[in-house]
C-alpha cells in the first residue's frame, strides 16, 4: 500500500503549491493508491543485475526505449562484464554491439570514457555521489538521478519524457522546463514516494497515457485527472 501524505510532517509542501497543482492532499493520496493498485512494486524495465550494468543501461537508454537497450545489453555485458573490461574495449567493438541504439557512436565513446574514469579515479567501483557520477562520460543529471534513486543512495525524482508529460496531464506540475517540473514534483510529493511515483508515471505513460493519443477512456485515473475532465 502506498504511504499516504502526512500534512503534519510534510513541511516542504506549501499550501500555495498544493493549491496550484493538486486539488487536495486527498487527491494526491488517491492517485498514489490507484497507482499502487495498477502497478504494485514498480520497477525499472531495464534489465541489469549489478551497479555496473545499471549505469551502462541507463546511459544507453537516453533517447532510446528500454526494450531496445535490453536487446543489446546481454551481449555487451557478456563481452565487457565490468568497468575494467569496458575501459579496455575498442570503441569499434562497443559500436558493433550497440549499433541498434540511438546515437550509438557517441554512446560508445562515452561508455569507454566512463569505464576509464571509473577505473582510474574510483578504483573500478561505481562512485556514490551525484557530483562524481555527473563527471563521468555520458552521465548527466537525469542519469545520475536514476542511478542514485535506483540504488537507494539518494532520494531522486528523475524527469524523463513520460514523467514530464503524465505529471502535467495529472495536474501535479506545470512548466515547459524539465528542471522546473522536477522541482515542483519534489516539492509536492513526499520524498518517500519519489521512487515509486517516478516509476508509476513512466509505466502509466508507456501503457495508457501515451504521448499522441492518451487512452483516457480506459484510464482508471480519469476521475482524478484534470486533463480527462477537460475533454468531457
Ligand atoms: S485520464 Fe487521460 S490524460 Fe489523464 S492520466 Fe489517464 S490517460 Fe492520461
Amino acid at each position: 500500500m502506498a504511504r499516504m501524505v502526512d500534512s503534519s510532517t510534510n513541511q516542504r509542501v506549501s499550501a500555495a503549491s498544493r493549491t496550484a497543482f493538486v486539488a487536495s492532499e486527498q487527491r494526491l493520496n488517491e492517485l498514489a493508491a490507484e497507482f499502487e493498485r495498477l502497478y504494485p512494486n514498480p520497477q525499472s524495465e531495464l534489465n541489469f543485475s549489478n551497479e555496473y550494468q545499471l549505469l551502462v543501461a541507463v546511459i544507453l537508454s537516453a533517447q532510446c526505449t528500454d526494450k531496445k537497450v535490453n536487446q543489446v545489453t546481454p551481449k555487451l555485458f557478456q563481452k565487457f562484464p565490468d568497468f575494467l573490461a569496458l575501459s579496455k574495449a575498442r570503441i569499434s567493438e562497443i559500436e558493433k554491439i550497440i549499433r541498434p541504439i540511438n546515437y550509438f557512436r557517441s554512446k560508445a565513446r562515452n561508455l569507454k570514457l566512463m569505464g576509464q574514469q571509473v577505473v582510474q579515479e574510483h578504483a573500478a567501483c561505481l562512485p556514490r555521489s551525484r557530483q562524481a557520477l555527473e563527471s563521468l562520460g555520458g552521465v548527466g543529471r537525469k542519469t545520475a538521478s536514476v542511478v542514485l534513486g535506483e540504488l537507494g543512495i539518494e532520494a531522486a525524482f528523475p524527469v524523463d519524457t513520460h514523467v514530464f508529460r503524465v505529471s502535467q496531464r495529472l495536474g501535479l506540475a506545470q512548466s515547459d522546463k524539465r528542471d522546473k517540473v522536477e522541482e515542483q514534483l519534489r516539492t509536492l510529493i513526499p520524498a518517500e514516494l519519489w521512487r515509486n511515483m517516478h516509476h508509476w508515471l513512466i509505466l502509466h505513460g508507456r501503457r495508457i497515457c501515451k504521448a499522441q493519443r492518451p487512452l483516457c477512456a480506459q484510464c482508471s485515473l480519469a476521475p482524478l485527472c484534470p486533463t480527462a475532465a477537460r475533454k468531457q
